[in-house]
């Protein structure tokens, strides 16, 4: 064989062998190539190989039958190069395959694994689904969603106890067709239209009609939802029934109402009772007939004048004035005559007596007028001019006398009786001089001795047997009168005056209580020794006046006059 010969066996040899090969490979990747979508490239390149070999064995044809003429050598090695070029292109398809699998090998693991995670997240959401569901649905509080139109969407299970409509029965119906009453219509609307632009209304109270066509009174707030576009096309709503609230709300307004009506009633009973007492008062206190001051207003005024004017060391006097001949003029004119003579003579003492003064209605046609810081002077000028304007009074069917008799607080007088009984007994003397005139007591030496001995001890006696009665109380005051009495006159002898402070002959109103009320009074020693510190004070105020003395004097008539009292107080308790 020509070495010509020997090149194209060869080159046809190993072009066949390589195209086989190729054929054979292209063939099992042919799915790979399919899956990938190239089918008529592998159809192209199939049909390429097939045209490839159709030629090889062309030329073992032509190599064994002889007719190497149809041969050439450029053919040959163009047909190797090409299968050496089929086979490249094969293998780099088979890697580009391989590598292309392992991708999607990859991918496909990855899109297992994403598909894994979203049905993970998927029951998640569905399990939260169900269980807002199922909270929306089991909530304490009447839920329901709605729209624009008041169509409701959701519903759930309190709405149907609060309401009466079950959820099928209100979903895709309206709120107005619902529960809402025709005349809140409107105020519902507005409502709707305040939630729907993004405000929420909250806490408002309204009636709502439940299935059974019954009203209850539905406390209501309600929220704007938004949807996916963030726009608010629903809203819910939130109901909590309050007509057991509101029930008894108006059972306590009705209660207020009714106590204020009792109140009122009351503080009407009350201005009534007041102005009755005041009333009483007013009685208890006034004479009905002159209008002034009755009797007790006076005797408890005097008292309390007379302690003042002993405190103080101050002048007091006492006017008592009588009508004359008012048998007679009652007599003659009548009983009404003799009323009205009465009125006007009060009613000149009453503008006499100017506001430190008190003009009372003693009884019958006796009047008397405390008058405090009035000295003998004073009083008995003021007795004339009273007694002046009486006998001036234009009335009565004939000129009207009194006569008057005056007490001035001195240092000898006992109490405040003491003082009624002198102005009294100046008083008749007035009338047994002529009537139509003023007497003072001192000017006539008409004064009232001092209380026996024998009296004052069965005083003593009575106020011991009964300690929280009057006799008790009497005979501690006298004791108080007396020694501010005993004060008063030490003052006078400090200012040069010549009188007796102690009584060699008679012993302190103050000993005898002291020795019979021992064992009532628990402090009665502490009394006792007061009252020794006094005496042996007033001893050497008597024999060496001085200032020094008299201030010690007056802090220990002061203690001494508090404890009495004190002891009155407890003394009246006790009992
Ligand atoms: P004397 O000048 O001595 O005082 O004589 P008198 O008549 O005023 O004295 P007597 O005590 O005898 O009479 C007092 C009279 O006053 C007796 C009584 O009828 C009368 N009287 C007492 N209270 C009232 C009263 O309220 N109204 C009227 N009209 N008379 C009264
Ligand atoms: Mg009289
Ligand atoms: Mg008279």
């Amino acid at each position: 064989m020509s070495a010509k010969e020997i090149l194209d066996v060869t080159a046809i040899g190993s072009g066949a062998a390589i195209m086989t090969v190729s054929i054979h490979r292209a063939w099992t990747m042919r799915h790979a190539v399919q899956a990938a979508g190239y089918c008529n490239l592998l159809r192209l390149q199939l049909l390429l190989m097939k045209l490839f070999l159709g030629g090889y064995l062309f030329s073992a044809w032509a190599i064994t039958s002889g007719h190497v003429q149809y041969l050439h050598s450029t053919v040959a090695l163009v047909y190797l190069f090409g299968s050496v070029f089929v086979l490249l292109t094969v293998w780099l398809a088979e890697q580009t395959t391989q590598t292309l699998q392992q991708y999607n090998r990859e991918l496909e693991k990855r899109v297992q694994e994403r598909t894994e995670e979203l049905q993970v997240a998927l029951q998640e959401q569905q399990t939260a689904r169900r269980r807002f569901a199922q909270l929306y649905s089991e909530m304490p509080v009447a839920c329901f969603t709605y729209n624009r139109e008041g169509i409701v969407l959701d519903w759930n299970s309190e709405c149907e106890r609060l309401y009466g409509f079950r959820a099928e029965e209100t979903i895709g119906r309206s709120i107005y067709d619902l529960f809402v009453r025709p005349e809140d219509a409107e105020r519902t609307r507005e409502v709707i239209e305040q939630v729907m632009s993004g405000n929420p209304v909250r806490d408002i109270e309204w009636l709502d009609t439940t299935s059974d066509g019954e009203v209850r009174w539905v406390l209501c707030s309600t929220f704007p939802l938004l949807d996916g576009n963030g726009q608010v096309t629903t809203a819910i709503s939130a109901n909590i029934d309050i007509t057991e609230r509101k029930k008894q709300e108006h059972l306590i307004e009705q209660q207020r109402d009714e106590l204020e009506a009792q109140n009122a009633n009351l503080q009407q009973l009350t201005q009534r009772l007041a102005q009755a007492n005041a009333q009483m008062e007013r009685m208890a206190s006034t004479d009905a007939l002159t209008g002034l001051p009755n009797h007790r207003v006076f005797r408890e005024r005097l008292w309390r004048e007379y302690l003042w004017s002993l405190e103080h060391d101050q002048p007091l006097s006492l006017i008592m004035l009588d009508v004359d001949h008012f048998k007679q003029f009652n007599d003659t004119y009548g009983h009404k005559a003799g009323d009205e003579v009465l009125r006007k003579v009060a009613q000149v003492l009453e503008e006499a007596s100017n506001e430190g003064r008190l003009a009372a209605r003693y009884g019958g046609e006796e009047f008397a007028v405390i008058m405090p810081q009035a000295g003998a002077e004073d009083a008995v000028s003021f007795a004339e001019e009273v007694r002046e304007a009486i006998a001036d009074v234009p009335c009565c069917y004939r000129q009207i006398t009194a006569s008057v008799g005056v007490s001035t607080l001195g240092l000898h007088t006992l109490n405040p009786d003491t003082l009624i009984e002198e102005a009294d007994q100046a008083l008749y003397a007035s009338k047994r001089e002529g009537r139509n005139r003023v007497t003072h007591a001192t000017q006539n030496r008409l004064l009232i001795p001092t209380i026996p001995a024998e009296e004052w001890l069965s005083r003593v006696r009575e106020a011991v047997a009964d300690p929280a009665g009057f006799a008790a109380h009497r005979m501690i005051n006298q004791i108080v009168f007396d020694h501010l009495q005993m004060l008063r006159r030490a003052r006078r002898v400090l200012e040069g005056m010549d009188i007796p402070l102690v009584s060699q002959s008679e012993e302190c109103r103050f000993v005898p209580w002291a020795r019979l009320a021992q064992e009532q009074v628990e402090d009665i020693d502490e009394l006792v020794l007061q009252h020794e510190h006094i005496c042996a004070l007033l001893r050497r105020l008597q024999a060496q006046p001085s200032p020094d003395a008299l201030l010690e004097l007056e802090a220990l008539v002061r203690q001494f006059t508090n404890s009495l009292r004190e002891t009155l107080a407890i003394y009246q308790l006790a009992a």
